[in-house]
């Protein structure tokens, strides 16, 4: 903890992922032997908005109040940038504990950002298309101060995707009076959206397979993976593993997975959700529950949907040999020692699902030059910048004898502390 910080200083973010998040922080901070005037500025957010607004319903006659939130970490690295959520259980500790990872995400990859992370407490799946977008456009204008190409850039999150980015885009083009497209990314391409956004989580992820399979001991031809959720992260991920030549053996979304051992077929899988809204009903195998799909006998997991899933009370029973973690924060620090002294490899989230941002920096990048790049730029850089990544973050690991989790907070902490040390302290 920090030199001045009092535990109770800490109680406006009270939520157990933010409590979690910054004792990961602590634990790192102390073994790298950092700052402690940069520890203590660095474990609570910048900035952090909360708004309530109304949003009418279809029916007109019920008009419901919202609580929403954005939350900047950190200022001094360029403008801030991170998802926006819409889920019925968000709140300010979660978001400001994903605005913190996504500083050390941004820091571990190389790009001028700091974290941020929105949200809005609502389930999407009880909003009409006219309704969700009602809610999105008045939560845009009462954080409209605070976002812009500049400021602090959204993107799709759990429960938002690129319709939900266009309306973003246009609210806040219309306040400013002309077209921003560089104030969201994960925008549809016809708005300067960029080509492989979509993919770009999952297939980042799967990208760092063959290393992180060469690392973990394991052979990549016809290696078996088993991918919990099954939205934009999970079913890019498990389209990319499938035509790597892995052998994805389970999916799951929220209504329960199926495990099929020859392999389940991705296409079929994603066009059955395209057209039911979920997996439920698709009999592309045996149906298993969300917690059974964690301990199928497969190589390699990927919880690729929400958070805390991996806990002390599964962790034990996993046998994968490697988890990457296309969710933010799927595992807890718990069930990561236990992991860790199973032996099992870890690509965390701050460094294996790191090409969505990625990409969401090539859209803003390309969007301020209203110049396009081709997809096969974009995909080549991608994996560049992830392997870049990996191979650093793995020499840390190496140098520091620690686990993946650490070295990649290590190198994301020392490139922040780094700048601040450098820009001072104002006035
Ligand atoms: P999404 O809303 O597109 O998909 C979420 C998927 O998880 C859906 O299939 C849903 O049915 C399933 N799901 C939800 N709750 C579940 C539960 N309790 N058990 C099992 N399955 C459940 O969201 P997404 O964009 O794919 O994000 C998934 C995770 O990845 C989140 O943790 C998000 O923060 C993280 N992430 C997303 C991106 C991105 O580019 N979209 C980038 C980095 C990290």
């Amino acid at each position: 903890m920090g030199q001045h910080m009092l535990e109770d200083d800490l109680r406006e973010w009270e939520s157990p992922l933010y409590r979690e998040t910054v004792s990961q922080f602590d634990r790192v901070a102390d073994l790298m032997g950092l700052d402690a005037n940069i520890a203590e500025r660095l474990r609570v957010p910048q900035r952090a908005i909360v708004v309530t607004f109304p949003y009418r319903h279809d029916d007109y006659s019920e008009v419901e109040s919202l609580f929403g939130y954005r939350v900047q970490h950190l200022l001094s690295m360029g403008p801030t940038k991170g998802g926006i959520r819409f889920a019925p259980d968000v709140n300010l500790g979660e978001v400001a504990a994903l605005a913190m990872l996504m500083t050390w995400k941004c820091a571990i990859v190389g790009l001028p950002f700091g974290g941020a992370k929105g949200g809005v407490r609502v389930d999407p799946l009880t909003l009409t298309r006219a309704e969700k977008q009602r809610v999105t456009r008045r939560y845009t204008a009462e954080i409209i101060n605070f976002i812009g190409p500049n400021k602090d850039i959204p993107a799709p999150d759990m429960g938002t995707d690129e319709q939900v980015m266009a309306w973003i885009m246009d609210t806040y083009s219309q306040q400013v009076g002309h077209t921003e497209p560089a104030v969201v990314t994960g925008k549809p391409p016809a708005l300067g959206g960029s080509v492989a956004r979509r993919e770009a989580t999952g297939r980042g992820m799967v990208s760092l397979l063959p290393a992180a399979a060469r690392q973990a001991g394991l052979e990549t031809d016809g290696i078996t993976v088993v991918i919990q959720g099954f939205g934009n992260v999970g079913r890019y991920a498990a389209l990319a593993a499938h035509q790597a030549g892995a052998r994805v053996v389970a999916i799951s979304d929220i209504s329960g997975g199926v495990y099929n051992g020859k392999g389940i077929d991705v296409t079929e899988a994603m066009g059955w959700v395209d057209l039911h809204r979920s997996l439920e009903g698709y009999a592309g195998g045996d149906r298993v529950t969300n917690e059974e799909v964690l301990l199928l006998d497969t190589e390699v997991l990927m919880p690729s949907a929400t958070g805390g899933v991996i806990t002390e009370r599964n962790a034990g029973e996993i046998r994968a040999k490697l988890i990457m973690e296309g969710a933010n924060g799927p595992t807890t620090l718990a069930a990561d020692r236990i992991l860790n002294d199973r032996g099992v490899l870890l690509i965390p989230d701050i460094l294996a699902n790191a090409g969505g941002v990625t990409v969401s920096y090539f859209e803003w990048v390309q969007d301020l030059q209203n110049y396009f790049w081709s997809e096969a730029e974009i995909v080549g850089r991608l994996r560049e910048i992830m392997s870049r990544a990996f191979d650093e973050v793995l020499s840390v690991a190496v140098s520091h004898k620690t686990d993946m989790r650490t070295a990649a907070l290590i190198k994301g902490i020392r490139r922040v502390a780094d700048a601040k040390l450098a820009r001072g302290v104002f006035p």
